[in-house]
């Protein structure tokens, strides 16, 4: 399907629903880089996991490199002033704030953008202050210099336990789901109304590391919809299930590559 014709798509659509999946994470892209890979890895074995999208935002800002940020800019752009929501698995968080208003997007991984308390204790996620970023960035600063990654608590204590504090994603070992949990009410009460309206389903890049978030509702949502169109951009698994094969495209192509191209 020719990009004119997706425009055209998203032209007439009365609702448009996003999907923005793991390719916006550009870690391939990222472990290309030495320094960028090992700093990853250490800190995986550190059980540093849940720094991890920080610190590919932290090497992907050293190399200047926002093409997944433009991509989903052109996007918004191109979304202007229609009805959207848009679901991210990506723990971008940059990707996820170009992505559109505050209102209409939901991250169920969480991002680099809330705090939480490690044990997940009970107590809420909050938001990372700039005196944690700052932290958080002379940690990095060290760790691409080659310093181990002994750093003792980054983010502050916990205010009910007194526990080391955590950024707020799916790589966190007790991943606390609050965190987006009344941005995913949101979510479910848009897309109560998109029935019977003629709705745009755009999933871009999304994998098979998630499948329950994006993937396998979005096609739900399709076939349930009898005026729903399904567009899939996706690399590899770009293929459409049976059910929806009428009603979509299936684009071969990474999808921040077709976003740059749209
Ligand atoms: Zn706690």
């Amino acid at each position: 399907m020719e990009s004119g014709d997706i425009l055209e798509r998203i032209r007439q659509a009365d609702m448009v629903l996003v999907g923005l999946g793991e390719e916006f994470d550009t870690e391939k892209l990222l472990q290309q880089d030495e320094v960028c890979r090992q700093g990853s890895e250490a800190l995986g074995r550190a059980a540093y996991g849940w720094a991890i999208p920080a610190w590919n935002a932290y090497c992907a800002a050293r190399k200047g490199e926002d093409g997944a940020v433009r991509a989903v800019k052109r996007l918004r752009d191109i979304l202007e002033n229609k009805n959207y929501f848009v679901v991210s698995v990506s723990t971008n968080s940059a990707v996820v704030q170009a992505a559109g208003r505050e209102d209409r997007v939901v991250s169920p991984c969480g991002g680099t953008v809330k705090k939480q308390c490690v044990k997940n204790c009970g107590s809420e996620p909050v938001a990372v202050s700039d005196d944690d970023r700052e932290k958080l960035n002379d940690f990095f600063e060290g760790l691409y210099q080659g310093k181990s990654v002994e750093a003792g608590p980054l983010l502050g204590k916990c205010p009910s336990c007194g526990c080391e504090m955590v950024l707020n994603n799916i790589l966190a070992e007790n991943y606390n789901e609050k965190g987006y949990l009344d941005d995913w009410q949101k979510y479910m009460k848009w897309l109560q109304g998109t029935l019977n309206r003629k709705l745009l389903v755009l999933e871009l890049g999304v994998g098979m590391k998630y499948p329950s978030v994006i993937r396998w509702p979005f096609e739900k949502v399709a076939a349930y919809n009898q005026k729903a169109f399904f567009c899939r951009v996706n690399e590899k698994i770009y293929q459409l299930p049976q059910e929806i094969s009428t009603k979509g495209c299936g684009i071969s192509q990474n999808a921040i590559a077709w976003l740059g191209e749209l």
